[in-house]
């Protein structure tokens, strides 16, 4: 259905995000006939441009983001854009320019920040002076929310001292992706499901976000941040809460978030001398991705010392509460590694030995979210002929994200979320802090150590390391368990 009319303002209009994601997610909603006409889309940045320059900028972006552009409503689209130029972060800055667009105090406004996060603060400080923070205005921040706890801290600080925290949305996109919105509707409207989730019946849980892709020019970024920031702290964990949570009184914002910061409460803490046995940190060096020989990470990243920033990541979360005190969830990350491939495999138990021989194992449920969506539940069932050996009978559901109704991009649902005033897809302040909290004993423990991350070859799935932390228990990461 059609959303209220609103004025959408995005500082760093000219950059990456913008132009791949968010111009892109908002043309397909108009598209789809849910942005009303005359709702604006106000960009700002320091570059001095107009709205000729800017929709022009557009146009390139959706011809390459969007497939199907048509583009009488391209033009309808772009005729919604206006653009400011303005240093967000500077209170002198031409915010006049700003305030005389946004002349419609009744309407819904939503400022997106996809600048660099050291401008959040100055940024929201600004517009609150300048006055142009209304009733019913929204704070989009992405990621990343600091770089440790202290300065994540600092940053949901400085934006709450002017935004009260129901307007803030704190945007994490797994979380608008149709697989792992599945997640609660798979667990809570199935029974079956619903009865063996717990320690009882599951085994261990995996969740593996992987990227063939290398540095892509981003390197600068990247090598400041890795990859216990960069997905772990963020995507990674953000799936673990949705698998683990408790059930939640409903779906709305605050009792789903309520049990998603329980969990990352709840996670057992690795301390110093556990870390060696718990978490695996990786760097890749040259080898082969896609047919093609890639260089080593060191070498594309061409910096004057070697880093020491890792390109991967696989650790042993515990949750220390009655339903998983003792199963493992193991989460892994990384760049370089054989597929694209973002997925979580829920291993139960195997059932008694004996009946079928020994070997056999228990069922897995897996849950695709990238490249093709889809579930995956195999039931056993016996293979024809004589005797009971068994097989497993196909049973896949594909997820269609694009469907009539659904979204090509998870950032679409989200961008209108924010215009209807729903966090429940959006991390509240004390789930970014659960999370920063958790994660900055390890990165300290990273500094502290004179050891650097264990190099894997490109296109494989990371070092040896992190599959012998699997075997030492008697289990295996999805690829070794198949082959
Ligand atoms: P980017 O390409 O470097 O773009 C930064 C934007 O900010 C540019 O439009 C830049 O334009 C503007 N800007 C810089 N300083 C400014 C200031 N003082 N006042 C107003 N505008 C200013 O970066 P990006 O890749 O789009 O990323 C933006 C944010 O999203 C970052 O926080 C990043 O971590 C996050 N993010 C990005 C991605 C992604 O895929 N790109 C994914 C997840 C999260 P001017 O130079 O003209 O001012």
């Amino acid at each position: 259905e059609r959303v209220d009319t609103f004025d959408y303002v995005i500082f760093g209009a000219t950059g990456d995000l913008t132009m791949r994601k968010l111009l892109p997610a908002l043309y397909r909603r108009f598209a789809a006939g849910q942005v009303p006409d005359d709702a604006r889309i106000v960009g700002t940045a320091r570059s001095p441009l107009d709205d000729k320059a800017w929709r022009e900028r557009a146009r390139q972006a959706l011809g390459e983001h969007v497939n199907d552009a048509d583009s009488s409503v391209v033009d309808r689209f772009l005729a919604m854009l206006r653009y400011v130029s303005l240093n967000g972060a500077d209170a002198n800055a031409h915010w006049d320019g700003l305030r005389s667009l946004l002349d419609r105090d009744d309407r819904v406004r939503v400022f997106y920040l996809a600048t660099a996060p050291a401008l959040y603060g100055d940024i929201a400080r600004n517009l609150d002076a300048k006055g142009l923070r209304t009733e019913t205005s929204r704070i989009v921040l992405e990621k990343p929310i600091g770089t440790d706890l202290d300065t994540a801290r600092r940053v949901n600080e400085d934006v709450g001292r002017y935004f009260p925290e129901n307007s803030i949305f704190r945007i994490d996109h797994y979380l608008g992706k149709e697989a792992v919105q599945n997640i609660i509707a798979l667990r809570f409207a199935n029974p079956m499901l619903e009865r063996m989730w717990d320690r009882q019946s599951v085994d261990y849980v995996q969740v593996t976000a992987a990227e063939t892709v290398g540095l892509e020019g981003r390197g600068g970024y990247y090598d400041g941040s890795g990859a216990l920031r960069d997905m772990i702290q963020n995507h990674l964990l953000q799936v673990l809460t949705v698998v683990a949570m408790e059930r939640p009184v409903s779906l709305d914002a605050d009792a789903l978030r309520d049990e998603k910061v329980r969990v990352l409460a709840s996670l057992k803490p690795l301390d110093r001398d556990d870390l060696g046995a718990s978490v695996v940190r990786g760097q890749y060096v040259e080898g082969t991705s896609g047919g093609k020989a890639v260089p080593a990470y060191n070498d594309e990243l061409d910096g004057e010392a070697p880093s020491r920033t890792e390109t991967f990541v696989a650790l042993r979360a515990e949750i220390d509460n009655a339903r998983w005190r003792g199963v493992p969830f193991y989460l892994r990350s990384g760049k370089r590694l054989p597929r694209k491939l973002t997925e979580i495999v829920v291993q139960f138990r195997a059932t008694e030995p004996g009946l079928f021989g020994d070997g056999h194992p228990g069922s897995r449920l897996v849950i695709r979210v990238q490249p093709d969506a889809s579930v995956t539940l195999p039931l056993f069932v016996k293979h024809p002929g004589n005797g009971f050996a068994l097989e497993e009978a196909d049973a896949s559901s594909r997820l269609d994200p694009g469907a009539a109704g659904g979204f090509q991009d998870a950032y679409e649902g989200l961008l209108l979320d924010a215009v209807k005033g729903n966090p429940a897809l959006f991390v509240r302040k004390d789930e970014t802090e659960a999370a920063w909290a958790w994660v900055t004993p390890i990165l300290e423990a990273w500094q502290r150590d004179e050891g650097g991350p264990d190099a894997y070859e490109a296109g494989t799935w990371g070092p040896a390391s992190a599959r012998h932390m699997l075997q030492r228990e008697g289990h295996a990461w999805a690829e070794d368990a198949a082959a």
